[in-house]
């Protein structure tokens, strides 16, 4: 069953339009990252979840309610923002209770509350002490708890780690996981951070200039990228996207770019003759052998890989992801070869359309063997 509905909903401030046709439909205990680059409109959609910006046009529902016009207090959802926006002057257990207080929940009662969701958060030990005196993670927890404790129907998160440190945001994630399951409620929280929406989400809406580019499951997102936005802005390092042309070979798609002929296998009915990309991801490329030759441009090591950039052809430069056991060295000329089943192909635009076929996989054709099958 659908939780939280947007149907073609839009938002203008003046002229300008942050989000635009936007169709999401969230389901009863789903957790949704809202995913994209800085201003593509992903607080927006947040904010208007919450009732604090209202929707220039479109429909939004929570359960069967359409919450367009209904205030932010009386839309059974819950918000924790990036700025954990605690009150200094009230201790841990004051914080949580704060919510219930607001709703006249009586004392007795508010006292259990908050004892067991600061059980749940292992906060309990921290009750009586004020936020200053509580490190980023447990402040952070703190504002989980105050949200926590009304049990809502929807929690909304606003980049609620971007405040923590590396190792720190790592562990939240964790607990926001193991939360999430234990709760079994519906989340939707805002990131420009792949790798939390990649780890926590059910589904990834990316997002991007105010319009949504694909919403689906994190393997989806990274396997069969709906367009070449989403490829590019998905994975580190990042997909190898090579521009070159379409061309029909007897019946078949070859794509072409300097340096690379590649059969591009059974394409959508989009495809077209003319410009168009080629996209594979790191791991989709090997070196030592193939009909791909370039000279080795940067080495990098991590311990249980190597990056290893390769310029090809008129001056591409390729990212290839090899096992730390051989270490090429930079100058070095080589050969390399692509995984035929990983590679993608994108109409012409920043974000082109993906052409392959579900199930249907590029090869890559030796110059020589095009050659003679031509
Ligand atoms: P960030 O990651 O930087 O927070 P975002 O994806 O959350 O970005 P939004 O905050 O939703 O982006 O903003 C989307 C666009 O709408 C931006 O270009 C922003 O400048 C614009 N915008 C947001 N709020 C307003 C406002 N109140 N008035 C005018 N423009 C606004």
């Amino acid at each position: 069953m659908a939780d939280v509905v947007f149907a073609n909903v839009q938002k203008r401030f003046g002229s300008f339009t942050a989000v635009e046709g936007l169709d999401l439909d969230i389901r009863q205990g789903e957790f949704i990252c809202l995913l994209g680059p800085s201003g593509c409109g992903k607080t927006t959609t947040l904010r208007m979840l919450a009732g604090l910006e209202f929707p220039s046009g479109g429909e939004i529902r929570i359960g069967e309610r359409v919450v367009n016009d209904v205030a932010p207090g009386e839309r059974d959802i819950a918000m924790v923002f990036q700025s954990y926006a605690l009150y200094p002057h009230m201790s841990v257990g004051q914080n949580i209770a704060y919510p219930l207080k607001k709703r006249r929940v009586p004392k007795s009662e508010r006292a259990e509350m908050v004892a067991k969701t600061a059980e749940m958060l292992q906060l309990t030990p921290l009750l009586h002490r004020k936020p200053k005196e509580l490190s980023g993670g447990q402040q952070q927890r703190v504002a989980l708890g105050r949200a926590l404790v009304r049990d809502p129907k929807v929690f909304l998160l606003d980049e609620p780690l971007s405040n923590l440190d590396a190792k720190l945001r790592g562990h939240m994630r964790s607990e926001l996981i193991e939360l999430h399951q234990r709760l079994g409620r519906t989340m939707v929280y805002v990131t420009h951070d792949q790798l939390e929406a990649m780890t926590m989400a059910d589904r990834i809406a990316v997002m991007e200039g105010g319009k949504l580019q694909q919403f689906a499951p994190p393997q989806e997102v990274y396997r069969a990228p709906a367009n070449r936005f989403v490829a590019g802005f998905i994975g580190t390092p990042g997909m190898n996207i090579a521009d070159g042309v379409l061309r029909a070979d007897d019946g078949a798609w070859v794509f072409e770019a300097p340096g690379l002929s590649v059969a591009a296998g059974d394409l959508t009915a989009e495809a077209q003759a003319g410009p168009a990309a080629m996209g594979i991801r790191p791991e989709g490329l090997s070196i030592g052998a193939g009909p791909i030759k370039g000279e080795v441009q940067v080495v990098e090591r991590t311990g249980h890989e190597n990056i290893v950039i390769v310029r090809v052809g008129d001056g591409m430069r390729m990212t290839c992801r090899t096992a730390p056991d051989r270490i090429w060295k930079v100058g070095e000329t080589v050969q390399m070869a692509v995984d035929a089943a990983q590679a993608h192909f994108f109409a012409e635009g920043p974000t082109g359309r993906r052409l392959n076929r579900a199930g249907a996989t590029g090869a890559l054709l030796h110059p020589e063997l095009k050659e003679a099958t031509s």
